[in-house]
Parts: structure tokens; sequence; C-alpha cells
């Protein structure tokens, strides 16, 4: 079987008491099985803790947020499971996390999540996204349609050099991967893969554009879950910042988190609106590149509830229209 994941990956390492913020703030983890019985099975003051602070909801077992934190994250920023017990008692979530791993069966790809601090830097500071291959013993049949996998991989390698090194405006970058994904879509419904030209996307692009209002956008954004105050007072007091160069990293990134996954339900170009929205957010927002989308990211991206509404909404939100997406990326967008 094979496995990829991008160059930075195995250099990744968790700064704990270093973070400038931490997974184990304002998440209610979920707890697998396994752990969640190995926990309320303990003696002691550790175990007579957990059994306080693990709850059930909706069949899943939670750690209960205590004060706005993870009641086993000690003073010192350490988990106080990995400190008495080491990190093979983590539950699944705590010792994974930020990794991500999409299992197709036949392959598999891993990456990192832009809400850990730590891992953003990776992500947004690679100049290109080249994934190492790796053979892992074992084979495993294909899970999905194979035909509508070949279109997702080879239009993501499109999109991706799109993404990659160019010299135009983020803007116009951004324009060309959303018509790109626009074309991508026809072909994952069967049309014709059709040669892509970059000048004449962009002079339809500009005959299509209207102007936006990035205030609607962000609006759309207070009205989904908020879990930190911090996010929702950058939604109602932002600073619109010009165009970050670590912005195409960022829509990477997105690329190829998401892209794929549109073999399971066949709606590529919602995914393609997903990410140039949340490009558009970040810019609107303002401030530290980095810092926006980490907490952007930890807000929509870790709910998957926000997740759902912003795919449905990129098709059905009057903001979120192609024309004033187009409008906003090109510069005809209202504050
Ligand atoms: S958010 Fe990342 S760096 Fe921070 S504590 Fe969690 S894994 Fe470590």
């Amino acid at each position: 079987m094979k496995l990829y994941k991008p160059d930075y990956f195995d250099r990744f390492r968790c700064i704990a008491g270093d973070c400038p913020d931490s997974c184990c703030k304002e998440w209610g983890v979920q707890v697998d099985e396994t752990a969640a019985a190995m926990y309320r099975s303990l003696p002691g003051t550790l175990g007579d803790r957990l059994r306080e602070v693990l709850s059930d909801e909706d069949g899943e077992t939670v750690m209960t947020i205590v004060d706005g934190r993870c009641p086993m994250w000690r003073a010192d920023g350490l988990c106080r499971i990995q400190a008495e017990l080491g990190e093979e008692a983590l539950c699944k979530t705590c010792r994974e996390f930020p990794r991500l791993t999409h299992d197709y069966g036949d392959f598999i790809e891993l990456g990192l999540e832009l809400s850990c601090p730590e891992a953003a830097k990776f992500i947004l500071e690679a100049h290109s996204t080249p994934f190492i291959e790796e053979n892992r013993p074992g084979e495993a049949a294909a899970e999905y349609d194979e035909a509508a996998m070949a279109v997702l991989k080879a239009t993501r390698k499109h999109v991706l050099a799109l993404l990659s090194g160019s010299s135009r405006p983020v803007g116009e970058t951004l324009v060309l991967a959303l018509l790109y994904g626009y074309q991508a879509q026809s072909q994952l419904d069967g049309g014709d893969a059709l040669p892509f030209d970059p000048d004449a996307a962009l002079e339809s692009a500009r005959e299509l554009a209207k102007p936006g209002s990035f205030r609607e956008l962000a609006d759309f954004f207070l009205e989904l879950e908020l879990l930190t105050p911090q996010w929702e007072s950058l939604l109602k007091n932002p600073a619109p910042a010009s165009w970050d160069p670590r912005t195409p990293a960022l829509a990477r990134y997105l690329v190829n988190r998401y892209w794929l996954q549109a073999v399971s339900d066949y709606d590529l170009y919602c995914r393609v609106k997903f990410m140039v929205i949340l490009c558009l957010l970040a810019k609107y927002l303002g401030g530290d590149l980095l810092r926006t989308a980490q907490l952007m990211s930890k807000e929509i991206e870790n709910d998957a509830d926000n997740v759902d509404a912003l795919l449905d909404a990129a098709y059905a939100h009057p903001a979120f229209t192609d024309d004033k997406l187009l409008g906003m990326l090109l510069g005809a967008g209202k504050s």
C-alpha cells in the first residue's frame, strides 16, 4: 500500500508548554472507547479525577471542559495523563492531533492540521507542498470510484501547480484556482479534460466579476458555532489587509485536505469555493496570517457542523455567488 505525506510531516513536534494556543483549550475532546474504559478503571487520584470529568454525550465519551480548558492540562502546559502514565495512555484524539489521516483503502494520505500553531508554521511557510511516497506493508482494496479518483488526482495536481510559484497577484492566482475548479467539476461530471488557458480565464473573470461584500461574508461566520471570544471579536472588528504572500500556501493546504474528498459525493466545486471563501475571510480579518488562519481553522475545520454549514452555503448564500467571489478576489469587494 502507498502512503503519501508532506515533506514536513515528520519534522513536526508538539511544543507543549511553549504553544501560543493549545489543543487542550476550548475543545471537548472525544475519548475513544478503549481509553475511556482504561481511564474509568484507574485507581488513585488520577482515576478519581477522570471519573469526575468524563461525560457521555450522544453515545460518545467526552472530556468535559473546565474553566475553558481540559481538566488534565497542568499549570506547566503538560498533560497530567501523559506525565503520569506515558504517551501511550493518551486517547486516540490526543495521541494523533494534529496529524490527519485520509485512508482511501489502497492508499493513505497524511497531513497536519492548520489549527495547531506549530503545524501552521510548516503549512504556511512551505513554498510548495511536495509529497513523500512510502510503501506500507499490506494491501487493501480501493474504497472509491476509481474513474472519479483518477480525475480528482489529475485535477488536484493541476490546481496545485496553478497555486505554486505563480508570479501573478494572489487574488488572480485564486481566481484561476476557482475557475479551474469549475472546469474540474465538469470533468468529474463526465465532461472532457479541456485545456485551461489562464489568460482567457482571467479575461472572463473580469467580465463576470461583481462587487462583493466582505462584511456580508464575515457575517455568515458569526452565525456559525463560535468557540472562542477571540474569534467573535475578530469577526466583529476585522482589520482588512492586503493579500499576504503566504495565502497560496493556505490555499494549497485546503486543496490537499479536501479535493480528493469529492470522491465521496462528486461535489468538488463546493470544496473549491470553501477554499476561496476561507482565503478571502483571512484577508479581510487581517492580522498575522499565521494566527488568523490557525484560529480560523480551529473554529471552522475542527467543527464538523461548521464545515457542513460552509459547504452548503458555498452554493446557497447570497454573499458567495461566483460573480461576487470573483469581484472580491479581483479587488472589487466592499468592506
Ligand atoms: S496545538 Fe499543537 S503545538 Fe500546541 S499543544 Fe497542541 S499539538 Fe502541541
